[in-house]
């Protein structure tokens, strides 16, 4: 690979800066925790569409209900592509799943919870939503006809060529990773937690698209979602738990820089730099948006999905 990965020293300085932002804000938080996770502070304009960092937020009017999801601005110039990142907002969870959660398995209503996807994939038009049984591995599915499920499968990551299907990851801090190859039309969407780091999901999905979709990872276009950022992404017992080249991506004494993590990773397998963009959004930073399992201990899982059109 020509333009090898090399940490830069710019790259050091504005992730600590952050800290030192996001750290201020934390603390204001601690004391109205609970009354900021019942509100949504993100100012929308504009017939409810409002901007962080490279994401369009928008508020969406469905049924009795007022969703709240995001998109990466740079993805919706391809109209092969529909993907959407859902907040925490619109759907029929109680407290303290409120409001979008789409996982059965963290004690929510399973009632509640079908209601929540019938909304999404209303929303997304989709023909099927696929999801897995996510166990933070490095098993991915990939899908070559349309008839099989999959809900029941462990997995974390999904990756296909056919249209209509999305696929669908769910999270509370960890990465979901877009991947799409516009000149093959394959897309993917990777479930990377610090687990998934580790085993390094990311290199076996880029070897993915390359082996069995005939893919070049120049081509390759990947997307991180909101996940836990460098000011909250704390690993105390980290020299027991990460390899060795994870040290340089921290950020002080226990903080790490998983979002660079992730690049780095996906760079090693050849994919251009400027074919990763980063949303740098904290969840744990933003509860008022999405839901936290770091913060919040019980709490739901958000969901996002990518899907070719027809
Ligand atoms: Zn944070």
């Amino acid at each position: 690979m020509s333009d090898a990965y090399e940490p830069r020293q710019v790259r050091k300085e504005a992730a600590v800066s952050k800290v030192g932002l996001c750290r201020e804000r934390i603390y204001s938080y601690l004391s109205m925790q609970e009354a900021i996770s019942d509100r949504v502070r993100i100012r929308m304009h504009d017939q409810g569409i409002s901007y962080i960092n490279s994401l369009k937020f928008t508020k969406y009017r469905y049924r009795d209900r007022e969703i709240i999801y995001s998109q990466f601005q740079s993805l919706l110039s391809y109209p092969q592509i529909n993907h959407f990142i859902f907040t925490r907002w619109g759907g029929y969870s109680k407290r303290p799943f409120h409001e979008l959660n789409v996982s059965f398995w963290v004690g929510d209503r399973e009632e509640d919870v079908r209601r929540n996807i019938s909304l999404i994939k209303d929303i997304s038009e989709a023909k099927k939503i696929i999801s897995l049984n996510q166990i933070h591995s490095d098993k991915i599915v990939c899908i070559k006809s349309e008839g099989e499920d999959y809900v029941k499968e462990d997995g974390d990551g999904i990756i296909t060529d056919i249209p209509s299907i999305a696929l669908m990851i769910k999270v509370a801090d960890c990465q979901s990773i877009f991947m799409f190859d516009p000149k093959r039309g394959v897309i993917g969407n990777i479930h990377n937690g610090w687990r998934g780091a580790v085993k390094n999901i990311l290199t076996k999905a880029v070897h993915l698209f390359v082996e069995k979709f005939g893919s070049s990872p120049s081509d390759i276009l990947c997307y991180i979602s909101p996940s836990l950022g460098p000011c909250c992404a704390e690993f105390r017992s980290y020299s027991e738990i990460f390899p060795r080249e994870f040290e340089r991506f921290k950020v002080d004494k226990f903080h790490f820089n998983l979002w660079d993590i992730s690049e780095y990773q996906l760079r090693k397998e050849g994919i251009p730099k400027e074919n990763i963009e980063i949303s740098r959004i904290c969840t744990r930073c933003r509860p008022d948006l999405f839901y936290s399992f770091r913060r919040e201990g019980i709490t739901g899982r958000s969901a996002t999905l990518i899907m070719l059109s027809m």
